[in-house]
């Protein structure tokens, strides 16, 4: 889609972190707001490792959206990272999208980061998220409960459901005219920055999780080992070129290789073809993908192995 920016003088940009615990719905949001899956999702939480920007132009503004992992207490140094990462997006956008889990009573993982916004000038919105979970009868309750929890700020507070859509033009709206007037910072067609093999190793990602669950935790990483257009054949004139994706899962022990392999491949089989058919979607055209499984046993206390892996310091 295109179009012209209606009024130059006017128009608005810049940036937006969408901040919260992990697994309120921060990426669900995203693709949502964006219109694109491109922030991966995932009913296990912590699943963003990677900062992604994505980009939604409208003819008003531009807005991009940092989706930060969630704000927890770090565990190892990988959870370090995820803090680092989500605290330093405070530093460098024009408004912060506080993203609550509306269903859920609030716990002190929201206070702990209610009380972190506080501390800092920007301007905060709040999204009270999965509001389609809240019963339409108590949703009186539920939101007096967020109230108290953010009596002592002036924020705005919006309902929403990322997977169905409600709310989220006022939330696009608000998010609008609160950013500086500014023009477009990147092409309007442009909805996403992150290179598209990283976007790659998600999705496979993201698979082996929804396949595995706890069986195989967040332990797990993956890296694209090669990308490449494969010739189609040549007498089919119709048919179109595959790309060809080679990458390896890397986990920690013998026994989640052996889990993630399954009996005879079979796990294996079903991870790579869910991640395959995610992958045509996001090339709009046929994949060709092969994975294999390394053991790698505590890479993630390793500065140089998270290196390697992508889940550099940014
Ligand atoms: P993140 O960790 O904050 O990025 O959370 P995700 O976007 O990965 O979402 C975590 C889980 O919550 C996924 O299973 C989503 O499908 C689910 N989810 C996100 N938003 C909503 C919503 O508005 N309503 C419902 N019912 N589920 C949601
Ligand atoms: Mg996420």
């Amino acid at each position: 889609m295109a179009f012209s920016q209606s009024n130059p003088a006017n128009y608005r940009s810049g940036f937006t972190a969408l901040i919260g615990r992990p697994n309120v719905g921060k990426s669900t949001l995203v693709n949502c707001l964006v219109g694109e899956k491109i922030a991966i999702t995932s009913p296990v939480a912590q699943t963003t490792r990677n900062r992604l920007r994505a980009i939604l132009t409208t003819p008003e503004a531009q807005i991009i959206f940092l989706d930060t992992p969630g704000i927890h207490k770090p565990h190892h140094l990988l959870g370090e990272r995820l803090v680092k990462s989500a605290k330093s997006a405070i530093g460098e956008v024009d408004i912060i999208v506080l993203i609550l889990e509306g269903s859920e009573r609030p716990g002190r993982g929201d206070l702990f980061i209610v009380n972190l916004l506080k501390r800092q000038e920007l301007p905060v919105l709040v999204v009270l998220n999965k509001w389609d979970l809240v019963p339409e009868n108590e949703s009186t309750k539920f939101f007096s409960r967020y109230q108290e929890l953010l009596s002592e700020t002036n924020w705005p507070i919006y309902l929403c459901s990322a997977i169905t859509g409600h709310g989220s033009k006022d939330v696009i709206k608000a998010i609008s005219e609160i950013l500086p007037n500014g023009p477009q910072l990147y092409p309007q067609d442009m909805v996403c920055d992150q290179p598209e093999r990283i976007l790659l190793a998600e999705l496979i990602r993201e698979q082996v999780l929804l396949h595995t669950r706890e069986e195989v935790p967040h332990s797990v990483a993956v890296k694209i080992d090669r990308v490449e257009e494969i010739q189609s054949n040549k007498n089919n004139k119709n048919a179109q070129n595959r790309i060809g994706v080679l990458a390896t899962v890397f986990v920690e022990r013998k026994s989640q290789k052996g889990i993630l392999i399954g009996k005879g491949g079979s796990m294996l089989k079903t991870i790579g073809k869910a991640a395959r058919l995610q992958m045509q979607i996001l090339i709009n055209g046929p994949v060709y993908l092969e994975l294999f499984v390394k053991i790698s046993p505590g890479w993630r206390s390793k500065p140089s192995r998270l290196a390697e892996l992508g889940y550099l310091e940014s």
